[in-house]
């Protein structure tokens, strides 16, 4: 590779630290126009994964962010995010991933969900997304974006697009749910596609600062 190239590629590269495909293709899309060269933890199968054990979203966030830049050495983001419901107590919150138990399916959560909810009004059914990204440079400079989305809890699952709670999360403004937005107007106004919009003017000051 020539010197030029070499600096190219390398200013270029960014750790996304997650292996959650809705993630992945919702951070893809929303950081396209920087035209970075993504790796994500798929493509460092030998990897050790880590605990995510912190208090909050911000916790867990930087603490992926934290690990993986460092073992890494390479600028590396991590989401950290869930669904907050009102009628709940902000549950499942940092448990949303492992709501129903260790290695729940996105439909067991989902089932559960429901099964709390019952009985429950439409007009009682208020939720957030919340989405916390955290940006760590291997020289140890930090930055986090938060972003939330209103929205209520169905009674059933509709929509077959996005991930996780999605089928269950009502858009009363669209009168959908968020999975059956196409992914760019996901994107658009959902939690995590408000934090990438904060991130991207910096990480573009990131990779102006990355010397080869
Ligand atoms: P994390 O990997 O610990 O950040 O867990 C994130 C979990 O929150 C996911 O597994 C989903 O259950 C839920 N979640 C986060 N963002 C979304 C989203 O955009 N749509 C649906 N569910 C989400």
């Amino acid at each position: 590779m020539k010197g030029k190239d070499k600096f190219i590629r390398k200013r270029s590269e960014l750790i996304v630290a997650t292996k959650n495909k809705g993630k992945i293709r919702e951070i893809r899309e929303g950081l396209k126009e920087l035209g970075l060269r993504i790796r994500t933890l798929s493509d460092y199968p030998n990897l050790s994964e880590i605990e995510e054990d912190g208090q909050s979203f911000k916790e867990n966030a930087l603490k992926k962010a934290r690990f993986y830049s460092t073992v890494l050495g390479k600028l590396t983001l991590a989401d950290d995010s869930g669904l907050e419901v009102d009628r709940l107590k902000g549950m499942p919150g940092i448990y949303s991933a492992r709501y129903s138990g260790e290695r729940a399916s996105s439909r067991e959560n989902n089932r559960k969900l429901l099964t709390e909810m019952e009985g429950i009004p439409l007009s009682k059914r208020g939720a957030r997304f919340k989405c916390i990204i955290a940006l760590v440079s291997p020289d140890g400079e930090e930055v986090v974006a938060e972003g939330t989305c209103r929205g209520r809890i169905g009674f059933k699952e509709k929509g077959r697009r996005g991930f996780g709670y999605d089928p269950l999360f009502i858009l009363p403004k669209y009168g959908k749910t968020m999975a059956e937005l196409p992914l760019k107007e996901k994107n658009k106004i959902s939690h995590r596609g408000k934090a990438l919009r904060k991130l991207r003017k910096i990480l573009r000051s990131f990779m102006d600062q990355v010397v080869v």
